[in-house]
């Protein structure tokens, strides 16, 4: 089947007066994709965003929707659904009249909007709530309206821009749930912004990277998490233990590193190569390390150290475990047959080799 791209950004540049915000960001967004802009405050996701929407003009570079160039054309002739970190629901209207709002822009019949007003609340999951004002509804209810006002256009293409994280812990969680059953069901394709790497994972078919106006990289969720581009990729997605080290030994496919700290590490196969003797950045998910309890000798990639904190999260327990310089983070999930941890416990970490992620120091 051939693939019909939907948006298409070209070596898109974006400054503000010499300030260059968004640089030579190159992507193409496939019909129904779930897409996620993710990256720290102030990297330019919001900025990429508002070209593609069309509140801002590129300064070089092509913008392409469905095939045709964008570049100066309005927003209002871009078919666009958007949905803003703030509600932005009218406050003198009701729900109904808020989403129809869009419609009746568009001489839809009095009949036909009564009808798309009420499945697009059957798809929000509030069938309701119409002749409610936007202050009678809770924060999540108000985001759903938000999503049922850019869905009931019935647009092209979905832009929503932060739009979970005015939003409590639960909520969040239970509108990201929302989210996916909604794209599942109706298939728009969808960009995505956040700073919020678990609502990335969780919702995106791929994610784009950011840092500082570039795009450091672009993957499926577990590409981004399991090979990662750069040490930002790494550091931003998830949790992780940073060691400083070098290459002491090569065997084939297998390396031998030692930490800054005199600690042993075997690597399997790396995406980057590295030489013998070069310094090396040695990452290790706290999740792939397991804690044991039996007293085995210590080798590469099994050491002996102290537990200086636990704490009991629910389904896992976050340790730090001294190790002699080092203090590696440990994730142990909760089994039923898991043992208690306690501060001051002698313990021995150990991890596999496929599981420690190599990269070449001060190479960028
Ligand atoms: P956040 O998550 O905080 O919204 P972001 O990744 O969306 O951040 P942008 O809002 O795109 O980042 O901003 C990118 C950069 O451009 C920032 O340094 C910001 O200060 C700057 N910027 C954004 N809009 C303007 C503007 N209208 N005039 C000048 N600078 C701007």
């Amino acid at each position: 089947m051939t693939k019909v791209i939907d948006v298409e950004l070209r070596g898109i540049m974006k400054k503000f007066q010499s300030n260059v915000v968004v640089q030579n960001f190159n992507l193409q967004v496939e019909q129904g994709e779930f897409i996620s802009f993710l990256g720290p405050s102030g990297c330019g996701k919001t900025t990429t965003l508002n070209m593609i929407a069309g509140f801002l003009d590129p300064d070089g570079g092509d913008l392409l929707i469905k095939g045709q160039r964008m570049n100066g054309v309005p927003p209002y002739k871009r078919e666009l659904g958007m949905v803003f970190q703030t509600y932005s629901l009218f406050p003198h209207m009701t729900v109904a009249e808020n989403i129809a709002y869009g419609l009746k822009l568009r001489k839809v019949s009095k009949q036909e909007m009564q009808e798309r007003v009420n499945r697009v609340l059957g798809l929000v999951k509030l069938p309701n709530v119409a002749d409610r004002y936007p202050k009678q509804l809770s924060g999540g209810q108000r985001q759903r309206i938000a999503i049922a006002r850019a869905l009931v256009i019935e647009p092209s293409l979905l832009l929503l821009d932060e739009p979970l994280s005015n939003l409590d812990a639960k909520l969040r969680e239970e509108l990201r749930d929302e989210l996916k059953r909604l794209h599942h069901e109706i298939g728009v394709t969808t960009i995505f912004v956040t700073h919020d790497q678990e609502e990335a994972l969780a919702l995106s078919d791929r994610i784009v990277v950011m840092n500082h106006g570039f795009v450091e990289q672009i993957g499926t969720p577990l590409e981004i998490y399991n090979q990662p581009a750069s040490e930002f990729v790494h550091t931003f997605i998830g949790k992780t233990n940073r060691l400083e080290g070098e290459v002491i030994g090569i065997d084939g496919d297998v390396l031998t590193l030692r930490t800054t700290g005199g600690m042993l590490v075997k690597a399997a196969k790396q995406q980057r190569t590295v030489a013998l003797h070069e310094k090396v950045i040695i990452f290790i998910r706290p999740e792939k390390i397991k804690l044991t309890d039996t007293a085995v000798s210590e080798e590469a990639n099994r050491v002996k150290g102290h537990l200086q904190l636990a704490s009991f999260l629910g389904s896992y327990t976050e340790c730090e475990v001294k190790v002699g310089e080092h203090t590696l983070s440990v994730k142990v999930q909760m089994t039923d047959s898991s043992v208690d941890r306690q501060e001051g416990q002698t313990v021995y970490c150990q991890w596999n080799a496929d599981d420690v992620l190599v990269m070449p120091a001060g190479r960028g």
